[in-house]
């Protein structure tokens, strides 16, 4: 197999999918397949929405493909925003309100711990895989660094005193829940 469809068009997360796997496969993004579909996330869990959207490119393109899906788990928000990170503020609101929602409800907390989780549904020669990844860490009290996306700059990583976003690219994928759950997926590739 020479190339994979990455089910999705989010260019951070394709950015680090090639960098983790370097030559080892090409990924195509759903663009790259001429896919423009809005596929609805409506599953309550990581794994429900990484299936869905699995599922509706290999039936509809009939192509082996990956999806992923992401959530940040909170302990002093009892688990939130979770399978809602990408909502957090509200349907209409970007990373950047998220963020401030996030350093709003957390301004008291004293436990400052999270992790983050990926999920990847994997749809290879008709048959189905899921495969996870995760990385225990903390929530900041402010927005440190410019790299990455999402919480990134709220997000550090357990046994470093810096975020995602003052991490190089290398250094976030070696340890995060992307890096992780992709390697898990590489591992099924190429067995
Ligand atoms: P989704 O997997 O695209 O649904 O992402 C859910 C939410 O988590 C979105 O708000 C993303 O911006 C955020 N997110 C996903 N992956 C990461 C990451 O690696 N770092 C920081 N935020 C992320």
């Amino acid at each position: 197999m020479s190339s994979i469809v990455f089910a999705t068009n989010n260019h951070h997360k394709l950015s680090e999918l090639r960098e983790i796997v370097g030559d080892r496969i090409e990924i195509l993004s759903l663009a790259d397949i001429g896919c423009h579909d809005d596929i609805p996330e409506t599953a309550d869990t990581l794994e429900g929405n990484a299936l869905i959207k699995a599922r509706h490119v290999s039936e509809k393109y009939g192509c082996d493909c990956f999806a992923d899906d992401t959530g940040l788990m909170v302990d002093a928000l009892g688990g939130e925003p979770g399978v809602y990170s990408a909502r957090y503020a509200g349907p209409e609101c970007d990373s950047r309100a998220n963020v401030a929602l996030l350093l709003d409800r957390m301004k008291d907390a004293a436990d400052r711990s999270a992790r983050f989780k990926t999920v990847i549904a994997l749809e290879l020669g008709g048959k189905e895989y899921v495969v996870e990844g995760k990385v225990e860490g903390k929530i900041t009290e402010e927005c440190c660094g410019e790299s990455g996306f999402g919480y990134d700059p709220v997000f550090m990583p357990e046994g470093f005193d810096k975020t995602f976003a003052q991490m190089t690219d290398s250094e976030k994928n070696a340890v995060s829940h992307r890096g992780r759950a992709t390697a898990e997926l590489l591992k099924i590739l190429f067995r």
